[in-house]
């Protein structure tokens, strides 16, 4: 299952490297810059989790979290430079999970995250997110696959597709899931993208691309990353 979060933040910076964090970790990321989008989306879309800036362009994020209380329940983790005390426990008395001072890492906003998610009963296992099997070496956060020691060149959709494997690395993921992931859901029928992709890769990554040992097809299913090696 793919938790979808809604991150309203109007630093570009700031949002870019978010929302590149969290589909790390396998979100599917919907992102706001200003009070009004954020509202637009959530009128659309559904999230599991809201992010949310309180400085924003056109007013601030507390009137979000008073909407979005007065709808439902969904997890708010409010993220602000401001740290007066005095607001952080009206935010929080306001319906807000959780607040983080600005500036933290992907890694703290991840942990929150989860907590928030497993209040309301959803339980999230934090993503593999460094692969190491023989000579092949993935860091997901820095965007960096290796192959005997030397850096590897991956275009951005090889990327994808592999990093969706490594997300679940040891376990089959479906031509279904990996098209819906990587491509987006207009291209479920697309399995020769798939086949064109894994070619790729395996001509990249395995010593004997005709002989793949790391990833495998699992004929009429889809595909499986073997588990990483022991660290
Ligand atoms: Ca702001």
């Amino acid at each position: 299952m793919t938790l979808k979060v809604l991150l309203v933040e109007d630093d570009r910076e700031l949002r870019a490297t978010l929302r590149d964090g969290l589909a790390v970790e396998g979100f599917e990321v919907l992102t706001a810059a200003s009070l009004s989008e954020g509202l637009a989306l959530l009128a659309h879309a559904t999230a599991d989790l809201v992010v949310l800036d309180l400085g924003l362009p056109d007013g601030d994020g507390e009137a979000l979290l008073a909407q979005l209380r007065r709808r439902q329940s969904l997890p708010v983790l409010v993220i602000s430079a401001r740290q007066a005390e005095g607001q952080k426990i009206r935010l929080l008395d306001a319906g807000a999970d959780d607040y983080l001072v600005k500036p933290f890492g992907i890694g703290e906003l991840l942990a929150r995250m989860r907590v928030a998610l497993r209040h309301r009963g959803t339980t999230v296992q934090a993503a593999l997110t460094q692969y190491r099997q023989g000579d092949v070496e993935v860091d997901l956060p820095a965007q960096r696959v290796r192959r005997d020691g030397h850096a590897l060149h991956l275009t951005p959709t090889e990327f994808k597709l592999l990093a969706r494997l490594v997300r679940s690395a040891g376990q089959v993921v479906t031509h279904r899931q990996l098209l819906t992931d990587v491509w987006g859901a207009d291209f479920t029928e697309h399995t020769h993208y798939l086949r064109l992709y894994m070619g790729q890769l395996r001509a990249k990554l395995e010593a004997d691309p005709a002989e793949p040992r790391l990833l495998l097809t699992e004929p009429g299913v889809g595909y499986r990353l073997v588990e990483p090696e022991e660290s």
